[in-house]
């Protein structure tokens, strides 16, 4: 089977799964999801399945991609951001759909290959962070909307108040356990307080606070020269 008609099967799988939102369907019919993807898992690419991309982290299943990017609503000049960019996929996706697409991420590799797939594919209306998204980007807030692609416990306080008032959503998986999460969408209305709406049950890897500890200091690794003790 081609590419092309492996994307075309996949679309009719999501409209099947009820995404009927066509400037979704095109941002997924457009962005190659082969180029996100280690070279062993190519011909699952098109496949809906969650596929491994280093670091013990995970490009979702396309249909949880697609119901999450459904439930934004988002619009053409809005701004959004994005926490966990992973391989950058979720992010390409979301950038055909929006103004501006900010994306964190916390592991430097991950940050590094997916921004080289940006500019591979010309999507220049993204801008990337290294850090920890579990802050959020207060220098470039509010924003219109907010996607969390890792589980967190709770609503982070500080991405809820970068939210736009009145009309700001936040989309994320909360929950402790691995297996078992909610999908939930959080809508920030006039007078400041938020709705909060389930969506279904999916399983996402977890949101870590802080940034991941180098190799060379968190045991296993070379020490470095700074750990020698000075030669007499
Ligand atoms: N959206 C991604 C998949 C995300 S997997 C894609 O389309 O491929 C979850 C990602 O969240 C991982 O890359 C992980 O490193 C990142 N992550 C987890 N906690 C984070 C944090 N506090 N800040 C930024 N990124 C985080």
């Amino acid at each position: 089977m081609t590419i092309a008609s492996r994307k075309i099967r996949l679309v009719m799988q999501l409209r099947r799964h009820g995404i009927s939102d066509t400037n979704v369907l095109s941002a997924i019919e457009r962005i190659p999801r082969e180029v996100f993807v280690p070279s062993t898992f190519q011909d699952q690419a098109y496949e809906d399945m969650a596929l491994p991309i280093g670091h013990g982290q995970t490009l979702s299943r396309p249909q949880v991609v697609a119901v999450m990017t459904q439930a934004l609503c988002v619009q053409r000049g809005q701004r959004v951001l994005e926490v966990g960019t992973g391989s950058g996929y979720q992010a390409a996706v979301l950038s055909r759909l929006c103004r501006r697409l900010y994306t964190i991420e916390r592991h430097r590799e991950l940050l590094n290959l997916a921004e080289a797939r940006f500019t591979k594919l010309r999507l220049h209306n993204i801008t990337t962070h290294f850090g920890d998204g579990w802050k959020g980007w207060p220098a470039q807030a509010p924003f219109e909307r907010i996607i969390v692609t890792a589980a967190a416990p709770e609503v982070p306080a500080d991405l809820a108040a970068q939210l736009n008032p009145g009309s700001g959503i936040l989309v994320l998986p909360i929950g402790r356990s691995s297996r078992d999460q909610d999908l939930v969408r959080v809508t920030r209305l006039e007078d400041g307080s938020f709705r909060e709406e389930f969506l279904e049950s999916v399983r996402f890897v977890p949101l870590v606070a802080g940034m991941p500890v180098p190799e060379a200091l968190g045991g296993g690794g070379r020490p470095t020269m700074a750990c020698r003790s000075p030669e007499s």
